[in-house]
């Protein structure tokens, strides 16, 4: 775990290897001589002065821990917060995605009577399976109104709204 600390200069946020407690170090920011804390986490009030366990010391001081030393300056403000950049998306992921647009598909109930069958279940699936687990996006119920021509009457009906990448 790295250790967060405060340029006690310039106050500017930095982190350092654990193998870095102790060692003195120029600030990237305003370029002060400073000493990386030993102790993790805090923030504030760090001793400017070189007090720190002379085990700590003698390794830093070493030329093997001077290599491992690297000094960053957090892009993100929360010091809890991993400072290892994030994991990219997997490359299929962004392949799939890429150059696709957002495009909706609105399956009504009452579009799907054929000669008196009720052919939804079957055309929602097929258009489903049409589209692709890997693009479909988001599905919605959604209720409507319609003028049944036969029961000369307002019903409600339900259909099926799709978003997809296509
Ligand atoms: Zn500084």
């Amino acid at each position: 775990m790295d250790i967060v600390f405060n340029c006690p200069n310039c106050d500017q946020e930095l982190a350092s290897d654990p193998a870095g407690a102790g060692s003195q170090i120029e600030c990237p920011t305003c370029h002060e001589t400073i000493t990386i804390p030993s102790n993790k986490g805090t923030t504030g009030s760090i001793p400017a002065t070189p007090g720190t366990p002379v085990t700590a010391a003698a390794i830093a001081t070493s030329a093997a821990a001077k290599q491992e030393l690297h000094l960053k300056v957090p892009v993100r403000t929360t010091p809890s917060e991993s400072l290892i950049a994030k994991p990219k998306p997997p490359l299929e992921v962004v392949q799939k995605g890429a150059g696709k647009r957002l495009l909706i598909r609105t399956i009504r109930h009452a579009s799907c009577i054929e000669s008196g069958h009720d052919k939804f279940d079957e055309k929602a699936a097929a258009f489903l399976q049409e589209v692709g687990e890997s693009n479909l996006v988001a599905t919605h119920i959604i209720n409507y109104e319609h003028f049944d021509v036969g029961l000369q009457k307002i019903m409600t009906d339900y259909g099926l709204l799709i978003i997809y990448r296509g």
